[in-house]
């Protein structure tokens, strides 16, 4: 039988550290940086502390195609602004299948109306690959008579 994992379950396997946001106001010069520096391909934006975007990695790339000036715009200008979000108790394949099907590799988490975590598509299979070790581990344990 398997278990449902959550997003919960895969914000628990990550390194701890907060999610790192940045103001609508920032431009993009810097939001960049920020990406860079921290190794981490999306950048959630608020507005008055709330989240009101994202801009990734994917919008950077969008963005310089068309030129540097880019980089002087603030993030407010290129953010996508319907951010789709997930919850601690949402299943892991439920929103693998969304980010599947909208095309993006992040998603923030929020939980009480605060932001708790952002885990990528990257994290998904991760904490699937973790899993799927841990059952063979078992099996191969059970089927060698380990169990008693
Ligand atoms: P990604 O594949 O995550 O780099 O994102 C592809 C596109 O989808 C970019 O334009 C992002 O701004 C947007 N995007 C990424 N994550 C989300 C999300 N959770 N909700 C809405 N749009 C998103």
């Amino acid at each position: 039988m398997r278990v449902k994992m959550t997003l919960e379950d895969v914000l628990q396997g990550k390194t701890k550290g907060g999610v790192v946001t940045a103001d609508e106001s920032t431009l993009m010069r810097e939001a960049v940086k920020m990406m860079a520096t921290n190794n981490f391909g999306a950048l959630v934006i608020t507005s008055e502390g709330r989240p009101a975007g994202i801009v990734t990695e994917r919008d950077v790339l969008r963005q310089a195609a068309q030129g540097e000036g880019f980089l002087n715009k603030p993030v407010s200008e290129v953010m996508t602004r319907d951010i789709v979000v997930g919850r601690f108790s949402d299943d892991v394949e439920v929103a693998k299948r969304v980010m599947t099907d909208k095309r993006f590799r992040h998603m923030p988490i929020m939980q009480k109306g605060k932001l708790v975590g952002i885990v990528s598509i990257g994290d998904v299979v991760r904490s699937q690959l973790m899993t799927i070790e841990a059952e063979a581990t078992y099996l191969r344990d059970y089927i060698r008579g380990e169990y008693g």
